[in-house]
């Protein structure tokens, strides 16, 4: 069973709007196992209205249009479903009905105007879909010739609920199959090692399938079955779940899709009982930021620094001048200082700091940008790693978090 969209409205083609409404649709389009080969975005012109939904018929099963569906004059898409399905446009007295309750609820101080009425016209044998959010309906209109239109209002607090009450169930009669799927997340791996260690799983699968998605220093592993219901699913996805651990170990931190890695890292402080601090030279809070990001972080977090000036490394971690001038601020030898520095002047039980240059100047042949040193300090030792990043400024501080929470976390299972 495919299904097709085609989102209806002139600012759309303008990007005036987001088109908001084919993300949630295609989405859960996907969620409930059906397929959907098109999406388009046409203007409120009945011509080319007429033209797109005739091609998405030719082509797909069931075709859902949103928007244009409004009292206005420029809202066309009933009237041009209504002739491309050769359908002459009626009365439907229930949906009158419900608009003059509506406007008696909203006490309109206007009144319903004339074209307000245009609302309650609909394609003959046309299924009405309660819209309990607005005013126009929603409609399902099974033509002859085994194709469906499904017609839904544009504003995304009409459409969302709509769909989820009335629309996604139908679907789903059609399509018995669902589709459901879990993350596997993994850090402390570069991406192409992480996809060459599963690319006999990759090319052998059928159901479930698996795909990678590279993050910012992580890999994300899409584990997804097509199941009629939950249960039957989760059956098929836990032998793979079960083999991705065999070979990524512990380097998976989540098998949870909302689950972060800053929450896998603050989990494990928690679970160990220890607090964490942090000392940013390029970075500049960043780091603290993304530890934050989490709710509830205060019980492992209490103070950080930035010091981005060696003066300030000096000053707020002891940071010796010696080591500044000697190996410089971006060294394993700063790093280290720093993050036991950070340790002792917090009185934390861990610490990491981020030492390097971000760009996109101040780059030498022996410390090129991209160079980032990182320094983990738990329990009295002090680890360092260097790194070599090659992204633009916005993207080697962020791979700087990222490594960082990662050395951390390496360091904290190990305990
Ligand atoms: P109305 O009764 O409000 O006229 P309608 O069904 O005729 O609703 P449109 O006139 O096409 O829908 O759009 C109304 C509003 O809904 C738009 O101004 C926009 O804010 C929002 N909207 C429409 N289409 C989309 C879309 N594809 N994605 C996100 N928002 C949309
Ligand atoms: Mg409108």
């Amino acid at each position: 069973m495919t299904v097709e969209l085609i989102s209806v409205g002139t600012e759309i083609l303008l990007g005036n709007i987001v088109n908001t409404n084919a993300a949630y649709l295609a989405e859960r389009i996907a969620v409930l196992g059906l397929s959907c080969y098109h999406q388009s975005a046409v203007g409120d012109n009945e011509e080319r209205l007429e033209e797109a939904l005739k091609l998405a018929l030719s082509r797909s099963d069931i075709v859902i249009l949103s928007g244009g569906l409004g009292p206005t004059k420029d809202d066309l898409t009933k009237e041009v479903t209504a002739k491309v399905f050769g359908k002459k446009l009626v009365e439907d007295p229930h949906t009158k009905e419900r608009i003059q309750a509506y406007f008696d609820r909203i006490q309109s101080k206007n009144g319903i105007t004339g074209n307000n009425w245009k609302q309650a016209l609909i394609p003959e044998g046309a299924a009405v879909v309660d819209n309990h959010n607005g005013t126009a309906p929603g409609l399902i209109l099974e033509g002859e010739h085994g194709k469906t239109a499904i017609l839904l209002p544009g504003p995304p607090n009409e459409i969302k609920p709509m769909f989820e009450r009335d629309i996604a169930p139908y679907l789903n009669r059609l399509q018995p199959e669902g589709i459901y799927s879990k993350m596997v997340k993994v850090c402390s791996i570069g991406e192409s090692r992480a996809e060459t260690m599963v690319s006999d799983i990759m090319d052998a699968q059928t159901n479930p399938t698996l795909a990678p998605y590279a993050k910012t220093g992580e890999v994300h592993f899409r584990v997804t079955a097509k199941a009629k219901d939950e249960k039957t699913a989760e059956a098929l996805i836990e032998p793979m779940i079960k083999e991705l651990y065999q070979r990524f170990g512990d380097k998976i931190y989540t098998i949870e899709e909302d689950v972060t890695l800053e929450e896998a890292v603050v989990e494990l402080l928690k679970e160990k009982n220890m607090t964490v601090t942090t000392a940013e030279s390029c970075t500049g809070g960043l780091l603290a930021g993304r530890i934050m990001n989490v709710a509830g972080a205060s019980a492992v977090y209490n103070e950080g620094y930035i010091t981005y000036s060696n003066d300030a490394k000096e000053k707020l971690l002891g940071v010796s001048e010696d080591t500044l001038k000697v190996s410089g601020a971006v060294s394993a030898d700063t790093a280290a200082e720093m993050a036991a520095g950070a340790a002792k002047a917090a009185g934390a039980d861990a610490a990491l700091s981020v030492t390097g240059i971000a760009g996109p100047d101040g780059g030498s042949k022996e410390k090129p940008v991209g160079l980032v040193y990182v320094g983990c300090f738990v329990n009295g030792k002090v680890r360092t790693e260097e790194f070599r990043f090659t992204g633009n400024r916005e993207k080697n501080r962020d791979y700087a978090v990222v490594r960082a929470l990662t050395v951390l976390r390496e360091e904290l299972i190990c305990l």
